[in-house]
């Protein structure tokens, strides 16, 4: 009889590879449950529609504990409320469990309607490096019919950066006048440096010709344009996780510990923010983002 084989080195070493991945992909779905990157109730519905996913695969401990402010007491308390025991995984719930788990989400967590046809203001708005500019100049370059507003600033012209196509380039006396006579929608002071600001008056004219007007702004402007037009959609631009916002930003590696962990701890405050906005998109690929800000925008026109 022919003697049990050992598992070949090969085989073995594939699974510790597989297996590391797997642990990976985990630790990498908790930090984008805790930064927000993702929603609690999207990674509950890829769990239950595939109980083998990263999803599916982790313990209800691990996911209650990635939640913001979220604490060990706090984690026995809610899985004691909703009769879910601690060795439970995600895929595994039973259907009650499931509908409890996401009734609590959806209180704690809860998700905005969108507010779809209301507007053809748009403002798309994100954390810092997530890629908006891009967006905005794609959208540019293949949406000649969205009037994409042109920001007054204090900075200076980068190469390549054309007076009245990319922004108006202005002095600070300049634009103190335009607060002074009222012809910003909204402005701001952007990374402690320059201002920026969106005159009021091309919108104006771009809405009253019928034209979807879309801006690129910071979160501090975002805010200011719902206050000024609670009407206005306004988009949250999200990278694809954490990890790949991480890269963004400190990528390079060419700053000093301090200001990488400056950055970091901004980026995670500026994705807070994205429960104050109507839609949220990924932007995974710059083409397939763009295409879904203009597909916003098509459907508010109606
Ligand atoms: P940059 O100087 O790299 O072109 O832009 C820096 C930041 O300023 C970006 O986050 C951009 O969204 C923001 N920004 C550009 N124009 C405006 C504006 O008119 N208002 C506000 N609040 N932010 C702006």
């Amino acid at each position: 009889m022919a003697e049990a084989r050992p598992v070949p080195e090969v085989d073995r070493a594939a699974a510790a590879r597989k297996a590391v991945e797997r642990r990976r992909a985990r630790a990498s779905l908790k930090r984008d449950l805790t930064t927000r990157v993702v929603t609690p109730q999207k990674v509950l519905a890829k769990a239950v529609a595939d109980a083998d996913s990263v999803e599916g695969s982790m313990r209800i401990t691990d996911f209650l504990l990635a939640l913001p402010a979220i604490g060990a007491g706090k984690r026995d308390r809610i899985l004691d409320e909703l009769g879910i025991s601690p060795v439970k995984r995600l895929g595994g719930l039973g259907v009650r469990q499931r509908v409890a788990l996401s009734r609590w989400l959806d209180g704690r967590f809860p998700v905005l309607e969108p507010r779809g046809a209301r507007s053809r203001l748009l403002v798309l708005a994100g954390p810092t490096a997530v890629g908006k500019g891009t967006v905005a100049a794609h959208i540019r370059e293949h949406n000649p019919e969205i009037h994409l507003s042109v920001s007054a600033t204090t900075r200076p012209p980068r190469p390549g950066e054309i007076d009245g196509v990319h922004y108006y380039f202005v002095d600070d006396a300049e634009f103190d006048r335009l607060i002074a006579d009222d012809e910003l929608l909204e402005y701001a002071v952007v990374h402690n440096r320059s201002r920026y600001g969106t005159p009021r008056a091309p919108i104006d004219a771009a809405l009253a010709a019928g034209k979807t007007v879309l801006l690129e702004i910071d979160l501090q402007g975002a805010r200011q344009v719902r206050k000024a037009e609670p009407s206005a959609t306004l988009i949250f631009l999200l990278p694809p996780t954490w990890d790949e916002l991480v890269q963004r930003l400190v990528g390079r590696g060419t700053e000093g510990a301090e200001e990488r962990a400056r950055r970091l701890r901004t980026a995670k405050v500026e994705l807070a923010a994205q429960n104050e906005f109507d839609h949220l998109i990924v932007n995974e690929d710059v083409a397939a983002a763009a295409a879904e800000v203009v597909e916003l925008s098509s459907s508010s026109a109606r």
